[in-house]
């Protein structure tokens, strides 16, 4: 059976719910939202959650501050539904090197209105006496900023965006992507049934690769394996810490709010071309010991007392990376009637509810500073050679802050 949509948005992720959300919000039509498998089926179901706003790009740090904003109000912005939003508060740490640049950037992000300031390690040791920091030159801290849960999140726009009117089909690959004979879409192809159609947004992360391949579209976005080990703290540091960036071991951590245990992943760039898979579906969870042993040491340097406690979980979820870490945004004007909001690599989650925002009404033909803003994410940069880069950068993280 043929069915008709204005708007068929694919994959099921935080971002494409949020977009969907969005979209409802603004009386775009009849939208649907397909998901290949569950809701949260990809990264949105296995990220850690941080929500900050510290990033070496301006325009990046201020559609986060907006982000985080939203997810102060997010059950009363989303219709009652909550995404486990947790303000604990944020710290980043730097070395020698860095002093200057994390100086620089405070300053800044202070004059965008970021509630963020620098503060002496020594302070940072009274706040957070777990932590070693004889290796730490300068901190900031930005007691707005948390944790929430991706998974819950993803499911809060995606119960509101049905509450509005979106039809969420879930089991519900998009198979094709028909074109007519002016090479514009009009419908997609699920093992259900044929939904014609003349807007699709491709929102599928890591599966951007063969999502558009037979419209011959190819993205620069590697599937990549990221990990997570969980540690359980003795019970003399039982009490949550705040989330910590930790730009001299390249590694950033959390703790859950109702149970001791401290979430470590990784953000030491020089390891990830060892877990680039050639294909998302090749993704079964799988786990490097390697990578989990050496997140464990560097746990072990910057909360020395975790190592009383004891590993109780190692982990893996799956990013989309692209070559300059940051998302593809835009209207692929080989394909009219094609949008993509993908490839969000390690830092997606705490902007789905701006690019939500913005990238509907960029569908709709809004234009305002923040949606112009979008076009620094633009396809065609890795055509034009103009990768997104940062004025300022650190010396060890490279384009992942
Ligand atoms: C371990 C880990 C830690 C992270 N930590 C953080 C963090 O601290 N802070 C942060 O902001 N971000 C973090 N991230 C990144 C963040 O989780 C992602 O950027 C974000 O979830 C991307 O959301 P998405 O909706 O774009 O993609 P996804 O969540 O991957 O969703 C894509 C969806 O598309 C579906 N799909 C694919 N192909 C098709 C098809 N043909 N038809 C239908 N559906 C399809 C998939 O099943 C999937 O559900 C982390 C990620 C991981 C893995």
């Amino acid at each position: 059976m043929i069915q008709t949509a204005d708007i068929v948005v694919v994959g099921g992720g935080c971002m494409g719910a949020s977009i969907a959300l969005h979209l409802a919000e603004k009386q775009a039509g009849k939208i649907l939202l397909l998901e290949q498998k569950d809701l949260a089926n990809g990264a949105s179901g296995k990220g850690i959650g941080i929500i900050r706003t510290h990033y070496t790009h301006p325009t990046l740090a201020k559609l986060a501050y907006q982000s985080l904003l939203r997810f102060h109000h997010f059950s009363e912005r989303y219709g009652g539904y909550e995404s486990g939003f947790n303000p604990c508060g944020y710290y980043i740490l730097v070395g020698e090197a860095d002093i200057q640049t994390l100086a620089s950037i405070v300053e800044q992000h202070r004059s965008f209105g970021i509630n963020v300031s620098s503060v002496d390690p020594q302070q940072v040791k009274v706040a957070v006496p777990s932590l070693y920091i004889e290796d730490v030159a300068a901190a900031a801290y930005e007691p707005d900023s948390g944790y929430g849960s991706p998974p819950m999140t993803t499911l809060a726009f995606a119960q509101r965006a049905i509450e509005l009117g979106v039809k969420v089909c879930t089991q519900t690959p998009v198979t094709a992507i028909n074109l007519d004979v002016e090479g514009r879409i009009e419908a997609v192809v699920t093992p259900q049934g044929t939904i014609a159609t003349r807007t699709v947004v491709d929102c599928v992360g890591a599966w951007a690769r063969q999502f558009t391949a037979d419209v011959d579209l190819p993205f620069p976005v590697t599937p990549v394996v990221e990990h997570v080990v969980v540690a359980e703290r003795p019970i003399k540091l039982a009490a949550p810490h705040p989330v910590v960036s930790d730009l001299v071991n390249l590694c950033y951590l959390r703790s859950d709010a109702d149970q001791p245990y401290t979430r470590i992943g990784n953000s030491d760039p020089k390891y990830h071309s060892q877990f680039f898979l050639d294909d998302a579906n090749q993704f079964t969870g799988q786990i490097f010991p390697d990578i989990c042993e050496t997140l464990q040491h560097k746990l072990m340097h910057r909360m020395p007392g975790l190592s009383e406690g004891k590993i109780t979980q190692t982990y893996s979820g799956m990013w989309g990376v692209t070559p300059d870490y940051q998302p593809i945004i835009d209207r692929l004007e080989h394909v009219p009637g094609l949008y993509c909001a993908i490839g969000f690599s390690g830092h997606g989650y705490k902007l789905s509810p701006i690019i939500g925002d913005l990238m509907s009404r960029f569908i709709m033909g809004e234009s305002d500073e923040r949606v112009e803003s979008l076009k620094l994410f633009r396809y065609s940069r890795f055509q034009e050679n103009d990768l997104v880069k940062a004025p300022l950068s650190y010396s060890q993280a490279r384009g992942l802050r």
